[in-house]
């Protein structure tokens, strides 16, 4: 079954309410390809996430950058999972490396988030990445795999999971992966879906490649085969954005 290209949009903890409106604006003029085609959701901070969901052209999608693990109730400061889903926000980017580093937060906790988030009817955009230290050591395959194994352990159903794979050493340094380093490690994570979770899951779960994501880097890395789309950082506030929605066409 083919896998439907996706294009996810991490504007992380930046933007005014002016800047937002004008990125809201650049978006919705945006030439794109139809959404049969591409998938397309951006990711505003918390505060501004109903007004640019009431903005945005309905062909695009909006997500939160993170949820609480559980039901809500007594935890100051975090946001449900119900809370998105009662403002009609489709999808929650989780285990973001972010979080993981300045957050701590474990595999564990970012499985059960994922797993919960999809309990309330979520769509999530999974995190996984290693650092560079990790790379230099050759262990990139098995912190990914442990990262990934965190979360099949609690989800066992992968329709409305998209997997990022973002280098650390990626995200935010202009030091994108090649397309053959991006490759090599989307097709060892599809074999790995495909051991450990099953052949079904492994041919149709979207496994999307993030860090220094631009305009220019985009078409080669989008012509690899087990490349199913993009989450992009800085990129994803400026213009370029459309051009990386456009980079298979
Ligand atoms: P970047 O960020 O495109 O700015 O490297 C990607 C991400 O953190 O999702």
């Amino acid at each position: 079954m083919a896998r439907k290209f996706f294009i996810g949009g991490n504007w992380k903890c930046n933007g005014t309410l002016e800047e937002v409106k004008k990125i809201v604006s650049m978006l919705n003029e945006a030439e794109v390809p139809s959404e049969n085609f591409v998938e397309v959701v951006v990711s505003p901070p918390f505060v501004f996430l109903p007004l640019v969901e009431s903005l945005l052209r309905p062909d695009f999608q909006v997500a939160a950058q993170n949820c609480w693990v559980r039901k809500g109730g007594a935890f100051t400061g975090e946001i449900s999972a119900e809370m998105l889903v009662n403002l009609g926000i489709p999808c929650v980017i989780l285990g973001h490396s972010e979080r993981r580093s300045l957050l701590n937060e474990s595999n564990e906790f970012v499985g059960d988030k994922v797993a919960y988030a999809l309990s309330v009817g979520l769509k999530v955009i999974a995190c996984i990445g290693e650092t560079l230290q990790q790379r230099e050591s050759g262990s990139t395959m098995a912190v990914v795999a442990a990262q990934t194994k965190a979360i099949a352990d609690k989800v066992s159903n992968w329709t409305h999971v998209v997997l990022a794979y973002e280098p650390v050493w990626a995200i935010g340094t202009g030091k994108v992966a090649t397309p053959g380093q991006a490759q090599e490690v989307h097709l060892e994570l599809r074999k790995w879906l495909h051991d450990s979770v099953g052949a079904e899951v492994a041919a149709t779960t979207r496994i999307i490649y993030g860090g220094s994501v631009n305009g220019a880097n985009c078409r080669e890395l989008s012509a690899q085969p087990d490349i199913d789309g993009f989450l992009v950082g800085g990129a994803s506030l400026k213009p370029e954005f459309a051009d990386i929605i456009r980079s298979l066409t």
